[in-house]
């Protein structure tokens, strides 16, 4: 049979537990997750692309079936040069659907034999985002509990380590 391969894009900046939840999902169901990171976000990221890409590794080693590349162009040609047929994203509330069902659809229109699947995150991180972390990183909030060992000292580094208490 041949192995079930999809491809999780998005810009990981930075990786959270919350997308970690998303990729141990999908593994239930799925041999191999690509976690493909967007060269171009819309907004100007905090982390590079290397260093987005170095967090993934390091947070994703502990997973069976998980690679991590990057792409650059439209996400469908990069699915299908790498012989992928899916693409995954993960739904937290009611506010993703809106924008996800419109790449979905418009992706379904640029490449017919794509599907997109959605998984719906634990409720643990239903309400998580990079966003939110890199935020309360920059107040030198606890962050332990959002993301995982690499990316809070990535994130200590970026914004000093000084901790106001809890
Ligand atoms: P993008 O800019 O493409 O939305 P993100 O890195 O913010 O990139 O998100 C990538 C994917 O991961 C999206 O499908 C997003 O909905 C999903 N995601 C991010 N955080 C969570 C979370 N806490 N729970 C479920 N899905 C999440």
């Amino acid at each position: 049979m041949s192995e079930k391969v999809v491809v999780y894009p998005g810009t990981f900046d930075p990786v959270t537990f919350g997308h970690l939840d998303v990729i141990e999902r999908a593994l239930r169901l799925l041999d191999r997750v690509i976690v493909a990171v967007t060269t171009k976000p819309d907004k100007e990221p905090l982390f590079s692309l290397r260093e987005r890409l170095e967090l993934l590794e390091q947070s994703s080693k502990g997973i069976n079936g998980v690679e991590v590349d990057s792409f650059s162009g439209l996400l469908v040609d990069y699915v299908k040069s790498r012989k992928a047929k899916v693409v995954l994203r993960g739904l937290r509330q009611l506010s993703d659907f809106e924008a996800e069902f419109q790449q979905a659809t418009i992706n379904r229109k640029l490449a017919p034999g794509i599907e997109t699947v959605f998984v719906v995150t634990g409720a643990r991180y239903f309400y998580l985002n990079s966003t939110m972390v890199k935020e309360i990183a920059s107040m030198h909030g606890r962050i332990d509990c959002f993301v995982p060992k690499p990316v809070e000292s990535a994130l200590g580094k970026k914004f000093g380590s000084k901790r106001k208490s809890v």
